[in-house]
């Protein structure tokens, strides 16, 4: 399906509420004209220089949070779709979301030591109901507030020529498959183009970071789940898998994949944190990287400046055409809670000494790398 079925494909002129650059570029204004800050000061100056850079970045190439749920009133909330995060996005200049289902999310919950797990045994069908349920849910928030779904590169291409917000169709975790692969086609036709293989509910796909490990890494059905991702036209995410599951990922993918949000190992940035389970190490990330792929970075730091530090951190490991932002939002606390923020953390990269054209790799170029090679 492409962008058809919405309203604003169809050469409707531009409103200046759809124009995605038009928020920032009045804010900044505002700053130069003393409304922010104090009155023609030189932090002020430089605040809105940097800023004005961001948006530079931001214009010339598409950007993209690689892994999130849309905010508190997001894909994973019982609230009906509504525009916030059309209009957040708006707000900050992100161009794309890809914004994730949670298969499993009705089973979900902290366990006695206050991690989060299934807490039960799904019933037979129950998860794949719930996903077909969310994928509703996606139809309406396309069909009426302001989101446009991508299917294609093309798409993403048109969108942000446009000025257009849009989202990549996500589910983080294939949970709801249960060993029938035509559910994945099933997921295709509705718009899905990425895909996590593995959550916090045991499959029989692979293992994951926080569970116990029951398939010494990567099934053989996940293996063909691998194939049919390659040949469906999905991009394939291995987050939340263990490193022996990614390490043999890496050995069955013929396209890029993507380990949509994590930090590296005893991250300084991040500091002491209850999520060291769902880090990597560098030989994990590095096995990324070697199939033309991308390592996502969330949002857990204190601050964007701590951010960036994090983006860093992994960009020390493996290049900065690998490294990507998979927010998660609106799992909190986080730095990148609103997408407000969006240009904000862009302007942060570019202080942080990360050049324009680098910052526009890892907000959205490498991704768009990812998907090309493999939806197309
Ligand atoms: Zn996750
Ligand atoms: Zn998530």
């Amino acid at each position: 399906m492409d962008c058809c079925g919405q309203h604003h494909c169809h050469g409707h002129a531009l409103t200046r509420r759809q124009w995605i650059w038009s928020t920032v570029l009045s804010s900044i204004g505002a700053i130069l004209s003393g409304g922010v800050g104090p009155h023609g000061s030189t932090a002020a100056a430089q605040t809105a220089e940097t800023t004005s850079a961001a948006l530079d970045v931001l214009r010339k190439s598409i950007s993209v949070d690689v892994h999130t749920h849309g905010g508190t009133t997001g894909i994973t909330s019982q609230a009906p779709p509504n525009d916030t995060l059309a209009n957040g996005m708006r707000a900050g200049s992100l161009a794309v979301a890809c914004l994730a289902d949670v298969p499993d999310a009705p089973i979900l919950g902290r366990n006695t030591a206050g991690v989060l797990a299934a807490l039960r045994t799904p019933d037979p069908g129950q998860l794949y109901k719930y996903h077909l349920g969310r994928l509703d849910w996606v139809d309406e928030l396309v069909t009426s507030h302001g989101l446009r779904r991508a299917t294609s590169a093309a798409d993403l291409e048109a969108a942000h020529a446009a000025g257009q917000t849009a989202i990549v169709g996500d589910v983080e975790g294939l949970d709801f498959v249960e060993g029938k692969l035509e559910r994945l086609e099933e997921a295709h036709s509705r718009g899905v183009r990425h895909v996590q293989l593995v959550h916090y509910t045991p499959n029989d796909i692979g293992d994951f970071q926080t569970g116990g490990i029951t398939h010494q890494g990567l099934t053989s059905f996940g293996v063909e789940v691998i194939q049919a991702c390659h040949r469906l036209g999905f991009v394939c995410d291995v987050a939340h898998a263990t490193e022996d599951m990614t390490k043999q990922a890496v050995k069955v993918a013929t396209k890029p994949l993507l380990l949509s949000h994590t930090a590296l190992s005893g991250s300084p940035a991040m500091g002491p944190t209850p999520l060291t389970q769902r880090q990597v190490s560098r030989d994990h990330a590095r096995a990324i990287a070697e199939t033309g792929g991308a390592i996502g970075i969330w949002h857990f730091f204190p601050s964007l400046d701590k951010y960036v530090d994090g983006l860093k951190e992994m960009v020390d490991v493996v290049g900065v055409d690998h490294v990507c932002v998979g927010t998660d939002q609106q799992v909190a606390p986080g730095s990148l809670q609103n997408y407000s923020q969006w240009v904000h953390l862009v302007a942060a990269m570019l202080r942080g000494g990360f050049s324009p054209e680098e910052a526009g790799k890892i907000a959205g170029g490498n991704y768009m790398r990812i998907f090309r090679a493999a939806v197309g």
